[in-house]
């Protein structure tokens, strides 16, 4: 048994999909059949490195409760399979969807060597390469192919120009497991072709996914005789499933052809039928409950990456007509199991396993990546010299008009001196990704007036001079606004960068969360790299409080500030997961 919580698991029946005498007839034939397939579907996503044990900043970044990584996932496994072992209507797929190695230390700094000890010690049946993947060009995906004990997963990379599938992955994969056929097909996000630089996809094409996963649901069928077809792909769910869903329905509505724009997993598993269970990444959205689209009543399932957890979901299959009549969760709290050290104490083999790769790593940590003239520090706020040397590197990284961060992302002050790829780590710990929004200077100006209030927690930036009454009501906050030198204008369009964590309306910013996806481009580039990338260039630094951010009480609004359309409410925060 997997957890004191197992017995209480949620069980959930299609019994909607399977109306009238379909229904009666598939009960009547699991009767004379037996039980259905316990399919155990074990998954992962956007792994990027994440397998040393940490501390889970993202849950308590003051004392993080300590997860086991890559060890404690092999406990669970091993649990897992132990449990069923010898039953014959039960049966693991272990599978990952992406973005396996660049990110943290010990992942970026070996290129994915560790990746390659925690996969194959893990025994996964399946891996899908994630645009992260190209990060330092094909070799080194060629390199992890090689060394993995199976190709990679993958469909819809092609050399370009050709219809011939790259060497080192394969469509798809059949294992058998409970006497079931299963077929796993792959597929990378073909947005890697805008999010990888151009010559580190050289040669190759990535092409939409739904035609290429219909032809081998075909193949697969027919041919090899499968009796489930199973997608795994990196590409994923949305932020807010409620307003996708209405979005999608939208479309729909207005006579749309879904099938011509597949906008992530949503639509996917809205316009692909007889792939009954579809694993997502990308978009590190984890679902406690997975996304099932009332039509085609395919499964959607992914975690929040970062190897913080597993996904486990129990997919029964009746054996009689290999349809998935429902679907179980191995605990109350839903299909995703946080590796928390105590609860799985980690694996001595695993452990092993990737020791040599940590502790060089941390040895990586200890390398000098610029200095400072001045202490680093968080004090004065929206104008502190850590918050203004943050974003000044985020501006530069983006060439944006603006840029700007929470002031609760930065969590160290580091002292005068040499600055280190450790120190960096413990100021920016939460691998947010920079993205630059085309924004309307209402939209700038409504940051400003949320952030601004006494005792809000604000926002550090770079590239705009205000000065903010914070004991006026929220809309009457700001009095000046400049962008560069030009006063703000509320129609005027301003590149602004700022983090992926931001624009998922966190930190009260809920109405960034409502940003028409066409105006945001995510460079993929996390806000540390970009820190770094900066100190390598201008070090040594010595950034100061100065006049980007005033407060004065009852100071005039500047003429330009007055007189404008109202911005919309929005609600004060976003849902959170
Ligand atoms: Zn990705």
């Amino acid at each position: 048994m997997l957890g004191s919580n197992r017995q209480q698991g949620t069980a959930r029946r299609w019994a909607a999909a399977l109306a009238g005498c379909t229904l009666l007839a598939v009960l009547a034939a699991a009767a004379q059949a037996g039980p259905p397939v316990r399919l155990h579907i074990v998954f992962t996503n956007d792994i990027h490195g994440h397998v040393a044990p940490e501390g889970a900043v993202f849950m308590n970044p003051n004392f993080p409760p300590q997860l086991g990584g890559g060890a404690s996932a092999k406990t669970y496994v091993d649990k897992l399979r132990a449990q069923i072992a010898g039953d014959p209507d039960a049966g693991l797929l272990l599978v990952d969807a992406g973005d396996v190695w660049q990110g943290a230390p010990v992942g970026t700094l070996t290129q994915g060597q560790v990746m390659e000890a925690y996969f194959n010690t893990m025994e996964y049946d399946a891996i899908v390469p994630g645009n992260h993947e190209f990060d330092k060009g094909e070799a080194v995906v060629k390199r992890l192919a090689a060394n993995l004990t199976r190709k990679f997963v993958c469909a819809n990379i092609f050399k370009a120009g050709t219809d011939s599938l790259v060497d080192w992955a394969e469509p798809y994969r059949v294992v058998e497991r409970a006497g079931l056929r299963v077929g796993i097909v792959g597929a990378n996000t073909p947005g890697t072709e805008h999010m990888a630089f151009a010559e580190n996809i050289k040669g190759l094409e990535f092409r939409p996914i739904l035609p290429v996963v219909e032809k081998w649901r075909d193949y697969l069928l027919q041919v090899e005789k499968v009796d489930l077809v199973v997608l795994v792909m990196h590409d994923g769910l949305p932020f807010d499933a409620k307003r996708e869903w209405d979005r999608l329905q939208q479309r729909e509505r207005a006579g749309e052809d879904l099938r011509q724009d597949v906008r992530g997993a949503m639509d996917l598993a809205h316009v692909l039928e007889g792939v009954p269970v579809i694993v997502g990444g990308h978009t590190h959205r984890g679902y406690r409950e997975p996304w099932i689209d009332p039509v085609t009543q395919a499964m959607v399932l992914e975690t929040f990456g970062n190897g913080s957890s597993l996904g486990h979901v129990i997919v029964e299959v009746d054996r009689p007509t290999k349809q998935v009549v429902g679907w179980e969760a191995p605990r109350r709290d839903g299909v995703l199991v946080t590796l928390f050290q105590d609860e799985w104490w980690p694996d001595e083999d695993m452990r092993g396993q990737l020791r040599p790769y940590i502790e060089n790593a941390e040895k990586g940590l200890n390398v000098k990546v610029g200095s400072s003239r001045v202490e680093l520090s968080r004090r004065g706020g929206s104008n502190g010299p850590m918050g203004n040397l943050v974003t000044v590197a985020m501006q530069a990284q983006t060439g944006a008009d603006m840029a700007f961060t929470n002031l609760g992302g930065l969590r160290a002050d580091l002292a005068a001196g040499t600055i280190t790829a450790g120190d960096l780590l413990r100021v920016m710990p939460f691998d947010n990704a920079l993205a630059v929004v085309e924004m309307k200077g209402t939209m700038v100006r409504q940051i400003f007036e949320r952030k601004s209030g006494r005792g809000s927690a604000g926002i550090a930036q770079s590239g705009a001079k205000v000065l903010v009454d914070p004991d006026a009501p929220e809309g009457e906050r700001v009095r000046e606004l400049l962008i560069g030198t030009e006063p703000v204008h509320p129609d005027s369009t301003y590149k602004v960068c700022t983090t992926d964590y931001l624009l998922e309306g966190n930190s009260g910013l809920g109405f960034l969360a409502e940003i028409d996806p066409d105006q945001v481009y995510y460079t993929q580039t996390i806000d540390r790299v970009a820190l770094m990338h900066y100190l390598e260039k201008n070090s040594p630094v010595a950034p100061r409080t100065d006049d980007r951010w005033r407060e004065r009480k009852n100071a005039p609004v500047a003429p330009y500030l007055r007189d404008w359309p109202h911005p919309a409410a929005h609600p004060a925060a976003h849902a959170q997961p």
